[in-house]
């Protein structure tokens, strides 16, 4: 009756190791970025930068303020 309790808890040990050295595979799904951001090109200098950080102007965009403003000086003339 000694033994088969000590075989008990030493499957008890056994049965708790094992669960603490299984790795779950990743899983690829958490590792995607749900909502990708659209990226634009700068309509001045060509460089892509997300939709939220460009400035709009009509159908363009602009990296920063001194390129949209630069595009609007060439439109006038
Ligand atoms: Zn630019």
């Amino acid at each position: 009756m000694k033994y088969l309790i000590l075989l008990a808890v030493i499957g008890v040990i056994w049965w708790v190791w094992k669960k603490s050295h299984e790795q779950l595979p990743p899983d690829p799904e958490v590792r995607r970025d749900p909502d990708p951001e659209k990226m634009v090109v700068c309509a001045h200098c060509g460089v892509h930068l997300p939709e939220s950080d460009a400035l709009p102007e009509g159908p363009q965009h602009f990296c920063n303020a001194a390129h949209r403003d630069a595009a609007r000086a060439q439109k006038r003339g």
